[in-house]
């Protein structure tokens, strides 16, 4: 496993799918996800020029944000238990996965400055999947619209694990049309300008789709 060897692969794939949908390759932010991976493999990632971490556990968070501190910018990706939220809340940058009324609540109480959050939508409908329904996502917008702490940047989303290339940019495509839904809004808590979507096996139709963060693990640093 050569990280930064990974990593030139994945930056030629990203290439490829930007040139393809005409997009900025500046405008697609790549995150490590070192959830499998020791602090040595993270350190690896650090220094082959990757400056976005994501973690989904709030243990493994803590423990790589500890040793790495403010040289990375933190990326909570995975559902974050309510009690969880004062142990970790003040040192992420960026919240993939609101996904509940109770969690903002929370935040609200203990976050001392503003929080960048993306709504996790369930946009497939699978079952075992974390997030709000599609339908859910515009009033929970509104509702939260009272809560100082939370600005929502954009809405995050995880495939189905499948092949079927066309499912695929259909999900990801309708996550799109939400967050421009959302954004043309123009709500002052929620500018929502990002797409978070695309993981190892997906993120070049993520990226023609419009995602402007990738999340990805196995296939950057290892599993
Ligand atoms: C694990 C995980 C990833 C990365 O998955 P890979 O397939 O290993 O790239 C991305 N997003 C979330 C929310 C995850 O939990």
């Amino acid at each position: 496993m050569d990280v930064s060897k990974n990593l030139t692969e994945i930056k030629a794939k990203m290439e490829e799918a930007c040139k393809y949908s005409n997009r900025n390759i500046d405008d697609v932010n790549l995150i490590a996800v070192t959830k499998y991976v020791t602090i040595e493999r993270t350190m690896e990632a650090i220094h082959a020029g990757i400056h976005n971490l994501g973690e989904n556990r709030h243990e493994g968070f803590l423990e790589k944000f500890n040793y790495i501190g403010n040289k990375a910018t933190w990326h909570f990706i995975g559902s974050l238990q309510s009690r969880k939220v004062k142990d970790i809340i003040d040192k992420v940058d960026y919240l993939h996965s609101l996904d509940r009324l109770s969690l903002a609540k929370e935040i609200e109480k203990r976050a001392t400055s503003t929080i960048n959050c993306f709504i996790q939508v369930n946009v497939s409908g699978e079952g075992t999947k974390h997030g709000l329904r599609p339908d859910e996502v515009l009033p929970f917008v509104e509702e939260i619209s009272e809560y100082s702490k939370i600005r929502v940047v954009g809405l995050m989303t995880m495939a189905p694990h499948t092949d079927d290339k066309e499912l695929l940019h259909n999900v990801f495509r309708n996550l799109r049309n939400l967050r421009d839904t959302i954004r043309e809004k123009e709500f002052h808590h929620a500018p929502c300008e990002f797409l978070s979507m695309g993981m190892s096996n997906d993120f070049d139709i993520a990226i023609m789709e419009g995602a402007t963060h990738i999340r990805i693990g196995s296939k950057l640093v290892g599993s």
